[in-house]
């Protein structure tokens, strides 16, 4: 009966049950042949991601030695196929996270959702706060700052201000416009404020100077010219899915069919039905992904510019995020995977490899979504009424691996660039750094942006950021990894706190079941004799 405490709803029709009740319905145990096509067929797709990870540094670092280089149309062809696997998983993205927040949600009782809720939540913030902490403790012993060369700066950076951020954030939760969600979020700009507005000029300065440094001010108060710029916000909207806005109504969407019980249930069906459907469309594109991946990093590698000079300049900090993200996924996160479930971690981590290899390929942890769903339904077992809610959550909210790369970047930028550093700017760091993560969409390089945020919070210039610009994309990939991990190890632990609420309810619906239905009451006779 194991398999029915943790997989619930599956478990109801545990095998033991037909059993008894119909000899005929058992099947076989599978022929040794089965079993190693089922070994075979679960493991060749992660044989299959990290040939094509491999292959495509391979490929990539080959066409980067072709003469003559290729040109924009050519490296457009060359990601052409990476491009498709993104697609297919994005398009998922919508489908999946509504069915299965809203199915998986009204299939839980308040009490039982309210504890998961509870759980996952103390859960995101106590291993985001913990990958930050370990992050500052790794930049400031190693002081990647301080040595290596000085980096070069390449492109340029936006204006943010930080309470815009924030309220963007909630914004974002409560969009005004549900269709819009799909493809537009709110955001707030900085516009700069033409002359003849300048009445304004001492609240608006007021009210966005904290976007500029000290130094920038004090310099811009005593030379006479140029004045300093004025900036108003202007709330508007960006393009791109509002996920945030997505997963906030389906919580309260699902928690609410479940609790109008019979009259809801045409639309709790119709989302069960959803769900299935577009999981079984996972499956599909699951096969296409090492192809996607491979064509993706292959035009990465192509893509790069001067590939030896950055790393040799951002060797350091290169090592000191690595390092970080590989203790807090392989140690901090197994730990406590492993004080929590007394289970094997490792294995855990195994099961959702095709997850953390997705991941690297496509940098975006929300694309890997319906993957990571998939691994831990299939591979871990986890109760699906877990998964459904934890893990889509997780991979909006939940980025450890974000986290401590934000806190290590800027505390390496003010290393490098001399800014003195006080105990309390450490500590607005770790805070901000944690929200920040929180903010960062599951997209690619969504940290960098919300990096920003830190660095305004301790008077940073905010066009730092672009020293490390030249190597984010690769850490981008290792940091999306280790955001899934956590995602995953979260639903894993969650299911083991929350099992008890889950068990009970399976006895109330088994309850009922023996009420309606007499081929399941007179098994549960059967059973008990
Ligand atoms: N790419 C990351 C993710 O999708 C976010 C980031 O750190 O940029 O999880």
């Amino acid at each position: 009966m194991e398999e029915s405490k943790i997989n619930g709803e599956k478990g109801k029709f545990s095998p033991s049950f037909v059993d008894i009740q119909n000899a005929e319905v058992v099947e076989p145990p599978p022929s040794i042949g089965m079993r190693i096509w089922r070994v075979f067929k679960k493991n060749i797709l992660i044989v299959l991601l990290i040939l094509a990870l491999c292959l495509g540094v391979g490929i990539g670092a080959a066409l980067r030695n072709v003469e003559p280089k290729f040109d924009y149309r050519q490296l457009m062809y060359l990601k052409f196929p990476g491009d498709m696997l993104m697609n297919m998983l994005k398009m998922l993205i919508l489908p999946l996270i509504v069915s299965s927040l809203i199915s998986g949600l009204a299939s839980l009782d308040t009490r039982a959702s309210g504890k998961m809720g509870g759980l996952a939540v103390a859960y995101y913030l106590i291993t985001t706060f913990a990958a930050v902490i370990l992050g500052i403790i790794l930049v400031v012993s190693i002081g990647p700052g301080y040595r290596g060369g000085e980096a070069n700066r390449s492109g340029s950076s936006k204006i943010v201000n930080t309470a815009d951020t924030f309220l963007d954030l909630l914004r974002q939760c409560f969009p005004d416009n549900l269709v819009e969600i799909a493809f537009l979020k709110p955001v707030t700009t900085q516009e700069e404020v033409v002359p003849e507005e300048e009445t304004m000029t001492t609240a608006i300065m007021n009210s966005t100077v904290s976007t500029m440094t000290t130094t920038e001010m004090t310099t811009s108060n005593t030379t006479t010219t140029p004045a300093p710029k004025v900036y108003k916000p202007v709330v508007g909207k960006a393009s791109g899915m509002n996920v945030l806005g997505v997963v906030t109504f389906s919580i309260f969407f699902g928690i609410l069919v479940g609790k109008l019980g019979e009259k809801t249930k045409p639309l709790k069906d119709f989302f069960d039905a959803l769900n299935e459907v577009t999981m079984r469309l996972v499956s599909l594109v699951i096969w296409y992904s090492p192809i996607g991946v491979l064509f993706l990093v292959a035009h990465k590698v192509v893509e790069m510019e001067n590939p030896e000079q950055t790393f040799q300049q951002l060797l350091y900090y290169f090592l000191t995020v690595m390092a970080g993200l590989i203790a807090h996924g392989f140690i901090s996160l197994p730990l406590i995977y492993f004080l929590f479930v007394r289970k094997n971690p490792l294995k855990y981590i195994a099961g959702v490899a095709q997850a953390i290899f997705t991941a690297l390929g496509t940098a975006s942890s929300s694309a890997t979504l319906p993957i990571t769903m998939r691994c831990l339904e299939e591979n871990n077992g986890v109760d699906p009424r877990v998964t459904k809610f934890v893990a889509p959550v997780g991979a909006t909210i939940n980025m450890d691996g974000t986290a401590l790369y934000e806190a290590v970047a800027v505390i390496f930028i003010g290393q490098m660039q001399g800014y003195d550093l006080s105990i309390g700017q450490i500590i607005i760091i770790s805070i901000t750094a944690t929200t920040a993560a929180i903010g960062a969409a599951g997209v690619p390089q969504a940290g960098l942006v919300t990096m920003v945020i830190v660095l305004t919070a301790v008077g940073f210039p905010t066009e730092d950021v672009t020293l490390i610009l030249a190597i984010d994309w690769l850490l981008d990939r290792f940091r999306t990894a280790i955001n899934v991990l956590g995602d995953a190890f979260g639903a894993g632990i969650v299911a083991h706190l929350a099992r008890k609420e889950l068990e009970k309810m399976d006895d109330i619906e088994f309850g009922q079941g023996e009420i309606n239905n007499g081929y399941i009451s007179s098994t549960l006779e059967e059973e008990r004799l």
